[in-house]
């Protein structure tokens, strides 16, 4: 596995000097030497730099990277994954089409759908990821299927080869969200799936030190993103940030091996604890579409029992950071009840299939015992406190 990134990353490109860092071509324009070099450039007979909120060839350095870890033709860099998801679907709807996704998307995936898509005309029809069949019923005149497995918060899995090849059939595109497996655990595009996009904020960069997405798939498709909603939407990557994410890759198969080893542990020693009634992981809710990963990512969540209070276990913690995002080397608690701004009755929690007393975990990088010890100390207190309360 680390041969699969250093590999490539090595080889693509003689770097100068024999570097074994590229360099950053933090430039926002490349000039021409005359008059027939830009008119040869912007007729499109010679393929070369121009301005980077097009190519960029550290940008570009990135993206052959991601391609070739995801086993396709070619790949585009963007400032953030939100951005990257938005130019995956734009320029294959318009007024009058519809979307499918599942369930339990990223959230800003989901407001992007609500407050801009559907603003647009386009209607977008949401199915629970885990009952293939229902997925399957919906694609007949779709024009993309959207997909997140795992899906956030719930964890929950989509059955992607399967769905991958009905929306084949169908001429529907298929995109997911591959965040949280990295292609080194998960390579959508082996299984049928047309476009995988990337929050590399997360396990890409790995660091917690930038923002930045990615899209990758066939020529045909990219070529469709690059001449629509890559240029004209304009949200490029920075060439610095490409070498945030390109230096962090450098040891991604080391932490990721790290980031599932915590996560599966973690999991399994919550699932065994009597304050905690669930565990929201996908080694732990069987389910076909298991079959594609090949490792896990350490991001899960569990649901702690009606008499630990939620706000009482967070602030018991000691080690372990309250924040969002994920991926990085600290492990990180986000409860629902406060990030998901979901109304209060438990119906709503019931119709995103979470529920008040879930806790995304993000297992980062550090030792296991250390985090368990915390996590152990804060369900006790946090229970403590509630007893102490309902006592008063
Ligand atoms: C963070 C995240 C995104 C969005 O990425 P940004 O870089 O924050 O825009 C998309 N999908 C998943 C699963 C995420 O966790």
């Amino acid at each position: 596995m680390i041969d699969a990134v250093a590999g490539l990353y090595a080889g693509t490109e003689p770097m100068p000097f024999q570097a074994v860092s590229p360099p950053i071509f933090q430039t926002s324009l490349f000039t021409f030497s005359s008059y027939e070099e830009m008119a040869g450039a912007f007729a499109g007979r010679s393929k070369r730099y121009i301005y980077s909120r097009g190519d960029n060839p550290t940008v570009e350095e990135l993206e052959r990277l991601i391609a070739a870890l995801e086993g396709t033709e070619a790949a585009r860099g963007f400032s953030s994954g939100t951005a990257a998801i938005a130019a995956a679907v734009f320029p294959f709807v318009e007024a009058g089409d519809r979307i499918v996704s599942v369930h339990n998307v990223y959230n800003d995936a989901y407001r992007l759908f609500e407050k801009i898509l559907r603003k647009f005309g386009v209607q977008i029809d949401y199915v629970d990821g885990t009952d293939t069949e229902a997925v399957l019923a919906a694609l007949p005149g779709a024009k993309i299927v959207y997909l997140e497995s795992p899906a956030s918060f719930t964890f929950t899995v989509q059955d992607i080869a399967a769905i991958g090849a009905a929306a084949r059939r169908h001429g529907v595109i298929s995109v997911i969200d591959n965040s949280w497996a990295t292609p080194l655990f998960q390579k959508p595009v082996a299984h049928g799936i047309d476009l995988v996009v990337h929050a590399a904020s997360k396990y890409l960069g790995g660091h917690s030190d930038t923002v930045a997405g990615l899209i990758a798939g066939p020529k045909d498709l990219i070529g469709r993103i690059n001449s629509e909603s890559y240029h004209y939407l304009g949200g490029k990557l920075s060439p610095f940030e490409a070498w945030l994410i390109l230096r962090g890759m450098r040891t991604l198969p080391l932490r990721l091996a790290r980031h599932m080893e915590n996560g599966l542990e973690l999991a399994e020693k919550l699932d065994a604890h009597p304050h905690v009634t669930k565990v929201r992981h996908p080694a732990f809710q069987p389910h076909p579409g298991n079959a594609t990963f090949t490792g896990y990512g350490g991001l899960f969540a569990f649901d702690v029992a009606d008499d630990v209070d939620v706000p009482a276990f967070v602030n018991a913690l000691n080690h372990i950071r309250i924040g969002v995002s994920w991926g990085g080397p600290e492990s990180l608690v986000v409860p629902a009840l406060a990030a998901l701004q979901l109304p209060r009755e438990a119906n709503s929690f019931h119709r995103f299939n979470v529920s008040p007393k879930t806790i995304r975990f993000s297992a980062g990088l550090e030792d296991a015992r250390l985090l368990w010890a915390d996590l152990e100390q804060a369900l006790g207190k946090a229970r403590t406190v509630s007893k102490s309360t309902e006592a008063a």
